[in-house]
């Protein structure tokens, strides 16, 4: 059948490029609560959706005049960063496990972080334009302690869980650097105590399930969420900037050749935006989902073991100018690692430089559906710019 599809029983527009037999029944009855809220104008479904919290991933909600912190997701502003390099494959030594540690020395990984602001000292960045980041942190429901000191010391780290550093080679052997990150655990405490404040509003004691809570235009706990918003998503695209620039200088220190960039590529994917559609204003939020304007570019990861693809906008009104922002789950963490050994694992990363221990089994590529499938699934949302294959990844 053609894509996209109306899902069946929604009570507000909802289109889905993806067939729902294909989907999770759990998620499918997440994408109908969500269409059944009152303030939504359209609900588009990307073919890498799959169950989240609250709201599902790989979607994009337009609400009018209200905005659901469980749609935007704990992790505020995640996103992919990515950049082409002059390097080729014939540059690459044969051993590329030096490379993978100077990029573990160059970004801290996991839950670990700078000591101080040494990601930005570190690039000899100018401090001047970062003062305004660190301070900007006024809202009206403050429950974060040291935030500003938090914020100094996560900036310029990847987090864990799969949040990852590749360097990547295109059907050209054209070597690709790209990143996955977000706002850190300061974004995450930030999101936790927005989504704790929306549970209490009056306005959502009959929701169908009250993870879905909103706030509403005009109200002090809207602006305060904006403004913490805002600055989580700013906070996120600089923490991607600074770990692309830092994984750059331990290329650049990595070759006798002189190695020169392109202009980065940046999406968030799960963020909200105010957008005009269908001749209204509205708040659009995308959770595993990246804006395809025309022209926009953007980054589609698929595994740790499986291509990833750089894409270009098709301008698609109909999907809202959306697009699916990685492969997606198949199956949840834990059945991940009920399913699949660490033979398994280093059968699937075959030729890929990167961790292969049991912490990682749930990432595993099988845990994850066929990147080439949800690239077909949206032909008409993006066009393919280069298609990547990973040899270094360094988990988070
Ligand atoms: P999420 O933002 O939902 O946490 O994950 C984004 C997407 O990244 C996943 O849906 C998956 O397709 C992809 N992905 C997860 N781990 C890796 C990895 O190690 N390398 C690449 N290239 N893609 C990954
Ligand atoms: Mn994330
Ligand atoms: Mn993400």
């Amino acid at each position: 059948m053609e894509l996209p599809i109306e899902l069946s029983g929604a009570k507000s527009s909802t289109l889905m490029w993806a067939q729902e037999y294909d989907v999770d029944a759990k998620a499918l009855q997440q994408l109908r609560n969500i269409a059944a809220l009152p303030w939504v104008h359209g609900v588009r479904v990307m073919p890498d959706v799959h169950l989240g919290k609250g709201a599902t991933v790989g979607s994009v909600i337009a609400m009018y005049q209200a905005v659901s912190p469980a749609a935007v997701g704990v992790d505020i502003g995640c996103g992919m960063e990515g950049v082409l390099t002059s390097l080729t494959a014939a540059d690459l030594p044969d051993d590329l496990s030096r490379i993978r540690s100077r990029i573990e020395a160059a970004v801290p990984v996991g839950f670990r972080s700078h000591g101080d602001p040494v990601g930005v000292r570190r690039l000899g960045l100018d401090p001047r334009p970062w003062d305004r980041l660190w301070g900007g942190f006024t809202s009206l429901h403050d429950g974060v302690q040291d935030r500003e000191r938090k914020a100094k010391q996560q900036m310029g780290s990847l987090g864990g869980g799969n949040h990852f550093i590749e360097v990547c080679l295109d059907d050209e052997d054209r070597v690709w650097l790209m990143l996955h990150s977000g706002s850190r655990n300061i974004g995450k405490e930030l999101a936790e105590r927005h989504m704790r404040i929306a549970r209490e509003l009056p306005h959502n004691a009959d929701l169908p399930d009250r993870d879905l809570a909103v706030f509403l235009s005009g109200t002090p706990e809207m602006d305060a969420y904006r403004r913490d918003l805002t600055w989580a998503q700013e906070y996120a695209a600089r923490n991607r900037a600074v770990m692309l620039a830092l994984v750059m200088q331990a290329v650049r220190e990595s070759f006798e050749v002189e190695v020169r960039f392109e202009q980065p590529i940046s999406c968030h994917h799960n963020y909200v935006a105010e957008e005009h559609l269908d001749g209204l204003d509205l708040l659009v939020t995308r959770k595993g989902a990246i804006r395809a304007g025309l022209g926009d570019l953007g980054l589609i990861p698929g595994s740790m073991g499986t291509g990833s693809y750089v894409v270009r906008g098709l301008g698609s009104q109909r999907s809202f100018y959306s697009a699916s922002h990685g492969a997606g789950r198949r199956m949840s963490r834990n059945e991940a690692k009920r399913r699949y050994t660490v033979d398994d694992l280093v059968a699937q990363t075959r030729g890929v430089e990167s961790r292969k221990d049991a912490g990682v089994i749930d990432e595993i590529p099988a845990a994850y559906k066929d990147i080439d499938s949800v690239i077909a699934a949206q032909s008409d949302l993006v066009e393919v710019v280069a298609h990547l294959k990973q040899v270094i990844c360094v988990k988070g």
